[in-house]
């Protein structure tokens, strides 16, 4: 393991973190690893994984988080052995759990937050429209209607919600139709008028479930409102502090496709060698190495930065564009001098090169997080005409 983190960086966690790093850790490789291939082929989700990953107490209370570092070395992790399993985690502790905490009045977060950190309340991020995806702040075209007893009238669809078929509750933007503002709701899953259709074909990240969903007249209650979130500026703020989430599984899947990639070039001989004697197989194996290191270098720094408060809209964005780049062409190198066998799930660098492209693309493309960083450098907004 130490291999790809180079220059220690989990050196700045404390020993008692690094000790249950160790056990989660352990606990991947023994029981997840050998379902992966498997169930990625099968395009589902080893849900018998859920409960004992819950168990190993993957989030702090609300009172006492975790230290920022921490946290993206657990999500580091997850990802170094896939990137579903990270995905999976993220949607709860880093999107719904976020919503909450940004978004939910302080009575409702006290009602809520013990019950998302435990996971018995398990929610999921439904902003995402089927006709608006990197304009969703204009286009999101999900209506609320305000109903003379108070409570709330939702209408219109959602596209690529991970994990919904399996939460409880469905954090849902919509647009209020007599402000135009953007609000969100906790819709419960089985409520009267909501269908949920899983997305088939994906060739990335398949044991991740995404859903299409309908909202068809919705009622939903007045206190399931998140009374915080009243403009499509208190959603940026939530995409501000999750894209860091992002940039962490970014890392965390090169590393995994780097050293499955060393294994592989260790045992395999051609030309009476180990593939790993050769130049221009270390050659590649040091770019993997230095995309890795840099990728992480990039995340504690930015980590730390919002530690400190530091939540620029254009730093997450750098991360998550940067990571995700090196990203592309880690799991590409790695793919590589694994030769034909890089294309079949037998070997660990095939699922991670498939599944890196979902990760280049969810939490801002390479595009809008680019015209995210050239509008800070230069003042202008390159979004529209
Ligand atoms: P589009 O917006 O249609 O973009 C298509 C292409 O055009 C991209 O390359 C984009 O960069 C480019 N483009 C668009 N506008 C511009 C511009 N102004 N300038 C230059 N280029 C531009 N959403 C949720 O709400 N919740 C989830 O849980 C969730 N999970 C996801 C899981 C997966 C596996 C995937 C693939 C997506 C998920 N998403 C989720 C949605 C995700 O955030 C969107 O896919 C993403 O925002 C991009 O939107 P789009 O796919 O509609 O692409």
């Amino acid at each position: 393991y130490a291999v790809a983190d180079w220059y220690d960086a989990e050196a700045l966690l404390t020993i008692e973190e690094r000790q249950v790093l160790a056990r989660l850790r352990e606990f991947l490789d023994r029981e997840a690893g050998p379902l992966l291939a498997d169930f990625w082929e099968r395009g589902e989700f080893p849900e018998q994984l859920a409960q004992p990953l819950i168990g190993l107490n993957l989030m702090e209370p609300f009172e006492a988080p975790a230290r920022g570092i921490y946290q993206g070395f657990r999500i580091f992790e997850l990802a170094r052995t896939d990137a579903s399993l990270a995905t999976w985690y993220t949607a709860q502790a880093g999107l719904f759990r976020t919503a909450i905490r940004v978004g939910a009045s302080p009575e409702q977060q006290r009602e809520w937050m013990p019950k998302v950190i435990d996971f018995s309340l398990k929610g999921v991020f439904s902003l995402t429209e089927p006709e608006s995806g990197s304009d969703i702040a204009g286009g999101l075209a999900t209506t609320a209607h305000r109903r003379s007893d108070g409570s709330w009238v939702l209408n219109g669809a959602k596209r690529w919600i991970g994990g919904a078929a399996t939460a409880d509750v469905l954090a849902v933007f919509a647009r209020d139709v007599a402000d135009g503002q953007v609000k969100a709701f906790l819709v419960d899953r089985k409520s009267d008028g909501v269908t949920l259709d899983k997305i088939h074909g994906k060739t990335s990240l398949r044991m991740m479930q995404n859903a299409h969903i309908t909202l068809d007249g919705v009622r939903v209650p007045e206190a399931m409102r998140l009374h915080h979130v009243n403009s499509f500026r208190d959603v940026a703020a939530m995409l501000r502090a999750m894209r860091s989430d992002v940039a962490w599984i970014a890392a965390g899947i090169q590393a995994g496709a780097f050293e499955a990639a060393l294994r592989y070039i260790t045992e395999r001989t051609q030309f009476g060698r180990p593939l790993g004697s050769f130049q221009l197989v270390q050659e590649k194996l040091a770019r993997m190495l230095g995309n890795v290191t840099a990728s992480l270098s990039l995340v504690v720094r930015l980590t730390e930065q919002q530690a400190k408060g530091i939540y620029r809209d254009q730093d997450s964005a750098l991360a998550k564009m940067q990571t995700s780049l090196f990203m592309r062409d880690t799991v590409a190198l790695a793919r590589e001098v694994v030769g034909g066998n890089g294309i079949t799930l037998a070997s660990d660098v095939a699922r991670f090169h498939a599944d890196a492209e979902a990760v280049y693309s969810y939490e801002g493309t390479h595009d809008i997080n680019a015209l995210i960083i050239g509008r800070a450098l230069t003042g202008e907004s390159a979004f529209t005409r």
